[in-house]
């Protein structure tokens, strides 16, 4: 099926602003409520304005494609994506053509169905399954392990061989706006050999994206780089926060645990890879060249400009970081051929991590414990403090967005703000 949506000549009878992250070529999903209707419900973005889609559904505005009203008016996207992809792009083309300049019979009915965006309420979007975090971008683990092993040392054997990656903790994934609790935990101070107990004094964001997975496999089967797109709905911004002090003493020898289970943040809405298709590119040169699992053809990676702000309690926010999602060496089909390779089967609402997006220079760094580089180089702010890592009253703000020939695709923002320790 044709992704009709994605057509970028056309234009909407929303007003819809240059600056916005959410033109006609986007409709992404999410999930919303309203004071006057606290049930949650599907919804879309165009411009300023969020659509209902039960309502839509209701007024039989996808009148064809004969949806159950239930996989609107529900809490989560899971039973929408799990309709399949042909649908969920019919859907998807359907609202281009619902909010297309040429349909006034919509535009008439509009008043049922649009709301103000700063009038409604965005909730967690997806019921997170099992989440995984990957480690894919050759710039951070290099930053990473030049830190902690020497430049030499930087990139563990296996790296360039396989996308690393571990098991991490969904139900602690929050969405935008959503506060964030300084973690406390076991930390061992420098030159010491007990560890004592306290608030995180490192407390750090990593900028990252994720993919949502839309369609099941089963207990041993495998999904080849080829066809892997067809398994993931869409991507959401996502700030995977850290205690890097907890996380460097607990870590050995099974990785990160609590360290980073405390919290993890993304937007509020799932941008298909159906919007994203236009703005992919080539990936880096892969040398090793990987096993033939590993292996792919075509574009794989997305061109996707990256932004992390901190905005201090009081006074201006300071940009800390300019990246872009086009860095990652291993992408999306490589992480799903990798994850499904022993058998390991899929559930629709898993979601992927990317791992840190560095970029290659200290401005495109993708966490404060590479752009302070562990605190020997502090981050100026605005009011003329300094920043090592984050601290309570902050809030971290990221943004994405893809940009070419006038159309701007974008994720909104994933922000959290850090709340001091009980
Ligand atoms: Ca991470």
């Amino acid at each position: 099926m044709t992704i009709t949506a994605n057509d970028p000549s056309r234009k909407s009878w929303v007003a819809i602003s240059k600056e916005s992250d959410f033109p006609i070529q986007n409709l992404p999903f999410g999930i919303f409520r309203t004071e006057s209707n606290p049930a949650p419900r599907v919804c879309t973005a165009i411009g300023n304005y969020v659509a209902d889609l039960a309502v839509m559904n209701y007024l039989a505005l996808f009148d064809g494609l004969e949806i159950d009203n239930e996989v609107f008016n529900t809490r989560y996207l899971n039973d929408f994506m799990a309709l399949g992809k042909i649908t969920t792009r019919a859907v998807r083309n359907k609202l281009a053509d619902i909010f297309d300049a040429n349909n006034k019979d919509a535009k008439d009915l509009s008043w049922h169905f649009l709301h103000p965006m700063d009038k409604v309420e965005l909730l967690l979007p997806i019921k997170v399954g099992d989440y995984t975090d990957f480690y894919s971008s050759i710039e951070h683990a290099t930053n990473v392990g030049t830190m902690f092993r020497g430049k030499e040392n930087a990139l563990m054997p296996n790296w360039k061989h396989l996308p690393v990656g571990y098991h991490g903790r969904s139900s602690s994934i929050i969405v935008s706006d959503t506060p964030v609790k300084r973690p406390k935990g076991q930390q061992l101070p420098a030159n010491e050999d007990t560890p004592i107990f306290g608030p995180s004094r490192l407390l750090d964001f990593e900028l990252e994206m994720a993919f949502i997975v839309g369609q099941e496999t089963e207990l041993g089967q495998t999904v080849p780089t080829d066809n892997a797109e067809d398994y993931i709905f869409g991507m959401v911004l996502f700030n995977d926060w850290s205690a890097r002090d907890i996380q460097k003493w607990e870590y050995v020898p099974l990785g990160p645990f609590l360290g980073k289970s405390f919290a993890s943040t993304i937007s509020p809405w799932v941008v298909t890879l159906d919007a994203l298709e236009p703005f992919k590119v080539d990936g880096p040169t892969q040398d090793p060249q990987p096993l033939p699992y590993l292996q792919y053809n075509g574009k794989k990676n997305y061109d996707i400009n990256l932004e992390v702000l901190i905005q201090p309690e009081h006074g201006e926010a300071k940009t800390v970081c300019h990246s872009n999602t086009k860095y990652l060496y291993w992408n999306n089909a490589q992480q799903l051929a990798h994850h499904t390779i022993n058998g390991c089967n899929l559930n629709v609402g898993d979601m992927c991590g990317s791992g840190t997006i560095s970029g290659p220079t200290p401005d495109s760094y993708g966490s404060m414990l590479e752009i302070s580089w562990r605190g020997t180089k502090p981050v100026s702010m605005p009011d003329g403090s300094e920043r090592k890592f984050i601290q309570d009253g902050d809030t971290v703000i990221m943004k994405g967005w893809c940009e070419k020939e006038g159309i701007r695709i974008g994720f909104g923002e994933a922000n959290g703000k850090v709340l001091p320790a009980d």
